[in-house]
């Protein structure tokens, strides 16, 4: 099947042609159809499956026939998604896939002033794309009607819920008609989040793509045997190995993306960090870097990273592995996206073993372990440009891991910043 054969408006085919996607993914094979026929779906497929066109190329096609001439009456689909950058990235689907319609979309989030916002609401947005946070702000001062809404959509539905969202959304169908159409996207699925969905959808079309490994086949994943105090150095390595890829750096906490930012600093190797603990200015900036290439190394906490689609990552590096074995296959899967190839190492230390033997508990099969003789171990450390006198930093970073110490170096931390 071709997108060609499909029934869509001829406008949203050629967006679909200039994005260079020539037939359409499993989960939007499945979805595309009851979606038009205007069905309510509870959708769940991995990450990195095309879940984002699974819905927007429907809807699109829905509200472009629908959409009355030169009539701005209020908002017909709501996009619903936990975080910032994701609401953004599907902003910028729906934009690109709509290029050759007369639907407008819309993204409102937090962390920015609301005024320019609500003057664009007021000219007319047929798709709005939200985080709950300022959605609310807006429908409470009666800047935002969602009364004329059709077509609700729950995005990434999974990390809504872990990031505590579920009275939000709640809430809000309090503000929504009751004859719509919804549907429910999710790369995982489990009692809660079964339990919010049918609490939402009448009678939904329910399609589940779950390969046999969580891990997509086109991912080349291995773990490597490294010590905590080494890690840096065979980052660096990687990186000076690799100095065209565009690599993004998993590591378990804001501190630590600081701290190995600062150690790729002290060889020369430019990178730069996303965390909760930046401004939404600079997490734009940097994300907008790092979508373009003009910044190939970005080092991320997993919540920062969760659900963003940037083109061409070509390696994840788990520098400390995930603390839930969820979290590895969300972190890996931000490479190798649609057809494309990726690859993937996590640096394993010796108190980490535990938690791999979780992970590849939770794939069903062992990681495939890289070989690295004790003389390349050592070429590793020897090459390093890092010329070690700052040892109040080191032994900082050796601290920070044993898990007692934690409270202590978000003490340190505290006191640095005061002083
Ligand atoms: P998910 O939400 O399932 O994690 P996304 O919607 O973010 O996945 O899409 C992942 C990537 O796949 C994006 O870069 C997107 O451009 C690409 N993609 C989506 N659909 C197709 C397709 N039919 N053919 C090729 N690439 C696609
Ligand atoms: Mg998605």
């Amino acid at each position: 099947m071709k997108f060609d054969q499909y029934r869509i408006a001829e406008g949203i085919k050629t967006s679909i042609s200039k994005l260079g996607f020539k037939k359409p993914t499993d989960i939007q094979f499945k979805s595309i159809p009851p979606i038009l026929k205007g069905e309510d779906v509870l959708a769940i497929a991995q990450t990195g499956t095309g879940k984002t066109a699974a819905f927007a190329i429907p809807v699109l096609h829905i509200l472009q026939e629908n959409k009355i001439k030169g009539r701005p009456d209020g908002v017909k689909c709501l996009v619903m998604a936990p975080t910032h950058e994701l609401a953004q990235q599907i902003e910028y689907v729906f934009k690109s896939l709509g290029r050759h319609t007369r639907i407008t979309t819309f993204c409102i989030h937090g962390g920015v002033d609301q005024e320019p916002q609500i003057k664009q609401l007021n000219s007319g947005v047929d798709v709005l794309i939200a985080t709950p946070g300022r959605m609310f702000d807006l429908v409470s001062q009666g800047a935002l009607s969602l009364k004329r809404v059709e077509i609700l959509i729950l995005d990434e539905a999974d990390h809504m819920l872990d990031l505590g969202f579920i009275k939000d959304i709640r809430d809000l169908m309090k503000h929504l008609p009751r004859k719509r159409q919804t549907l429910f996207f999710s790369a995982t699925i489990d009692d809660k989040i079964k339990d919010l969905a049918y609490s939402l959808v009448i009678n939904p079309i329910r399609i589940q793509i779950s390969p046999k490994d969580p891990v997509a086949k086109n991912i080349d994943h291995a773990v490597a045997f490294v010590e905590m105090d080494d890690k840096r150095f065979f980052l660096e390595s990687l990186l000076k190995s690799s100095p065209d890829k565009k690599i993004l750096v998993f590591v378990r906490t804001k501190v630590r993306a600081e701290r190995v930012k600062k150690a790729m600093e002290r060889v020369q190797l430019i990178s730069d960090t996303i965390h909760s603990d930046k401004l939404q200015v600079e997490r734009e900036r940097t994300m907008h870097n790092f979508r373009n290439g003009d910044l190939k190394v970005l080092i991320a906490t997993d919540i920062s990273a969760r659900g963003i689609d940037i083109p061409n990552v070509e390696f994840v590096v788990n520098y400390d592995l995930p603390e839930t074995s969820e979290n590895y296959v969300h972190r890996v899967g931000r490479t190798g996206r649609g057809n494309q190839k990726g690859q993937a190492v996590s640096f394993c230390s010796e108190e980490e073993k535990e938690m791999l033997e979780q992970i590849e508990n939770n794939l069903g099969k062992p990681i495939q372990k890289m070989k690295i003789t004790k003389k390349d171990y050592q070429i590793t450390l020897d090459l390093s440009e890092e010329k070690v006198n700052d040892w109040r930093t080191l032994m900082d970073e050796a601290e920070d891991h044993h898990p007692k110490n934690k409270k202590a170096a978000t003490r340190r931390k505290k006191k640095k910043k005061k002083s």
